[in-house]
């Protein structure tokens, strides 16, 4: 049942920066104002999240680990169909069936933090010949969540990772995507080594209170974010559910070496390769062959039209209406490219 266990949550989390997005997410949704990244050789040895949230109550820490979907998976056979199940509630753990999950948690109720240890999604005792129930600690109020050893026990996963340092530039653009889209929020991620004695320097930092833009700027260079064109799609009658686009799109005189596309669907870092298309699209035949555009592109859709079935830690998303709605936010990054160039 653990290898099946383990194998599911390798679906789920499929390498540091999949876990860590979960992890953000989550200080996301508790109200952090301020979320900290420490990572140990990109992540595999340590990630570490400290946000000042809600924190979570004592009286919840048995069951954070708990998956609140049962798998119906009965034979090996059926792999192929758990990319189908809904997986939300379930992060934390898969977490702990690939890793040593720790959390020390305050809410801002309760007198002290407490400390508790995870393994295959119960509470395991911190050191041996100790009890699994939470202990008292010393704490600041909200969460600070500590992966350690990610995938220590699915070989096979861990060699599939390319290195460390590999790891640690898609942890990077994971907190700097973040930090673009929620740049009221202060960010910081750093890493740290063994042999380092004393405080590293982030990689990333943004102050929070901040706006879009300035965040581009402070995290992109001012040289691209003073040149953004803001595109806005509201309430557009172009299918029959509401939603919008907020997007921040480079001019065509922008040239970077890589195409630098942040998408986030309600409020979510996704990937879609059709939205990724009609973008160089939309920069083809304007920009010099070779250029590529930085595209900030926050779609909100009704969570109904979002495929439910789509694992939310899959790269592609789909929607409905994907294709009309694609094409009329290309239209308005057209026309507003055609504009600012006019
Ligand atoms: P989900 O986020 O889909 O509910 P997770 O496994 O990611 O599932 O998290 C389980 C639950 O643990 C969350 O619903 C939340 O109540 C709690 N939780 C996790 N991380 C935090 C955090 N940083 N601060 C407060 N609560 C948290
Ligand atoms: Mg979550």
């Amino acid at each position: 049942e653990s290898l099946i266990n383990r194998i599911a949550a390798g679906e789920i989390i499929h390498r540091p920066a999949s876990a860590l997005k979960e992890l953000l997410e989550n200080a996301l949704d508790a109200g952090a104002t301020s979320i900290k990244v420490t990572v140990k050789d990109g992540g595999l040895k340590l990630l570490q999240i400290q946000d000042n949230g809600s924190g979570i109550r004592k009286a919840d820490l048995p069951i954070l680990c708990e998956r609140f979907t049962t798998s119906k998976l009965s034979t090996f056979q059926d792999i192929s169909s758990l990319t189908t199940y809904g997986f939300r509630g379930e992060a934390l753990a898969s977490i702990s069936h690939v890793a040593h999950l720790s959390v020390v948690t305050k809410t801002r109720s309760e007198s002290c933090a407490w400390r508790a240890c995870y393994a295959d999604g119960v509470l395991t005792p911190p050191k041996p010949g100790q009890t699994a129930d939470p202990k008292p600690c010393a704490g600041n109020d909200g969460t600070l969540l500590t992966v350690e050893d990610l995938f220590y026990n699915t070989p096979t996963r861990l060699a599939a990772l390319r290195s460390g340092a590999d790891e640690y530039k898609r942890i990077l653009d994971v907190v700097t995507h973040y930090a673009v889209h929620n740049s009221s929020i202060s960010f910081q991620c750093k890493k740290v080594h063994f042999i380092l004695v004393g405080q590293a320097q982030a990689d990333v930092t943004t102050p929070g209170g901040s706006s879009v833009v300035q965040t581009v700027g402070l995290l992109y260079g001012n040289t691209l974010s003073k040149d953004l064109i803001t595109v806005t799609v509201d309430k557009t009658k172009v299918t029959e559910s509401l939603w919008r686009a907020d997007a921040l799109i480079s001019n065509a005189n922008h040239q970077s070496k890589k195409l630098v596309l942040l998408l986030f669907i309600n409020n979510r870092l996704v990937d879609s390769s059709r939205v990724r298309r009609a973008v160089e699209g939309v920069y083809a035949g304007i920009l010099p062959k070779g250029a590529s555009p930085f595209v900030y592109l926050s779609l909100l859709l009704d969570p109904k039209d979002v495929d439910p079935n789509v694992h939310p830690t899959k790269k592609e998303v789909h929607f409905l209406n994907e294709e009309a709605i694609i094409e009329c936010i290309s239209d308005h990054m057209q026309s507003a490219l055609v504009k600012q160039s006019s």
